[in-house]
């Protein structure tokens, strides 16, 4: 299913999150902005990457999404509906709209349950109508869409390898048949080997049921294949949005180019000049960020201006959104690339 240009099913305004950390009797609190001021849009049927490292906010948003972390600020437009505005039965309703793959497909089934009962979860919590046949022929239904044997539903979770333990997960997420679904590292705890068969899968399903995806990765290769548009996120801010060509193509943003140099690609004049961008140093304290933009300290394009002042996240044409004082002047000349 494509992307419908213009019909928006997930608005996300100025949303911002912040976490107390630490503390004490003599000590206060730290505070540790894990987003901040994120706006965008999802459209029906689109797959939206989301990237960047380890504590950047990617599963944070994700979750704040869902409703499962409350934003501090900020608005969650569900179909029209600010998420944040509902009282927690009108919220219950929503939940069958809106699930959630988890990163570590064996930590997050219940060892105590039956696979028959992980899948059918949801529908006890969120489609009581439904009787207990009804609920049973669901969940193999569910099975056999995503690759298992119906007959397995009387199994644990410890007989199942990782990869046919995230194909449980994936049943569980679409037994409720959500528009929209949170895959929040589905593939990472996974061997190389059995990723793509995953991926496969979830974009064999997501044509199948009409699905909206949300595919949180650290990895840019693996989002690549899955995303129509990419957003790029570094110590919870908006640093680029762009369509998966664009940015695979020609990144504005040297964060989103430092990631791109490990991705695999064949030319080898190209990938020795794209190395360039390559990342160096460890990324700052969330408690405490660089002042100006967040990415001074490991860019090689930082000027003075950098230090002093936030770059604006602007458009850059063709629907992308840049934040970097330089991003017109960054291209992939080797000129440029020796000038600074
Ligand atoms: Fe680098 Fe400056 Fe752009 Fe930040 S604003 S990414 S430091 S060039």
């Amino acid at each position: 299913m494509s992307p419908t240009p213009g019909n928006a099913l997930l608005r996300i305004d100025n949303l911002s999150k912040t976490f107390s950390v630490g503390g004490g009797l003599f000590r206060k609190p730290l505070k540790l902005k894990a987003l901040q001021d994120i706006s965008f849009t999802i459209e029906r049927g689109e797959t939206l990457g989301i990237v960047g490292e380890s504590g950047c906010g990617k599963s944070t948003l994700g979750r704040c999404i869902l409703q499962l972390l409350r934003p501090d600020e900020g608005r969650v437009l569900w179909l029209g509906d600010n998420l944040l505005d509902l009282d927690p039965e009108e919220m219950r309703k929503k939940r069958r709209d809106l699930q959630i793959i988890f990163q570590d497909p064996q930590a997050s089934l219940n060892p105590r349950m039956t696979v028959g009962e992980i899948v059918a979860d949801p529908l006890k919590a969120l489609m009581p109508e439904l009787s207990a046949n009804q609920r049973r022929q669901r969940v193999m239904e569910m099975m056999e869409a995503v690759g298992l044997q119906p007959e397995m539903i009387n199994r644990y979770p410890h007989e199942f390898s990782g990869g046919q333990a995230q194909r449980i997960g994936i049943a569980r997420a679409l037994i409720t048949e959500p528009k929209l679904i949170v895959c929040d590292e589905p593939v990472s705890a996974l061997d190389v080997s059995i990723q793509a068969q995953i991926l496969n899968l979830l974009s064999e399903l997501k044509d199948q049921f009409g699905l909206t995806l949300v595919f949180i990765s650290h990895n840019l290769s693996v989002v690549r294949h899955v995303s129509d548009r990419i957003l790029v996120l570094y110590l919870g801010r908006m640093v680029e949005l762009a369509s998966g060509d664009d940015l695979y193509q020609d990144a504005k943003h040297p964060y989103t180019r430092a990631l791109l140099t490990a991705v695999p690609i064949a030319d080898p004049k190209r990938a020795r000049l794209r190395n360039i961008d390559a990342l160096t140093g460890e990324i700052p304290s969330p408690i405490n960020p660089p002042s100006g933009c967040a990415f001074r300290t490991r860019c090689r394009y930082a000027i003075s201006l950098c230090a002093e002042k936030r770059p604006p996240l602007e458009p850059a044409g063709d629907g992308r959104l840049v934040a970097c004082h330089r991003w017109r002047e960054i291209d992939d000349t080797p000129a440029m690339l020796e000038a600074v």
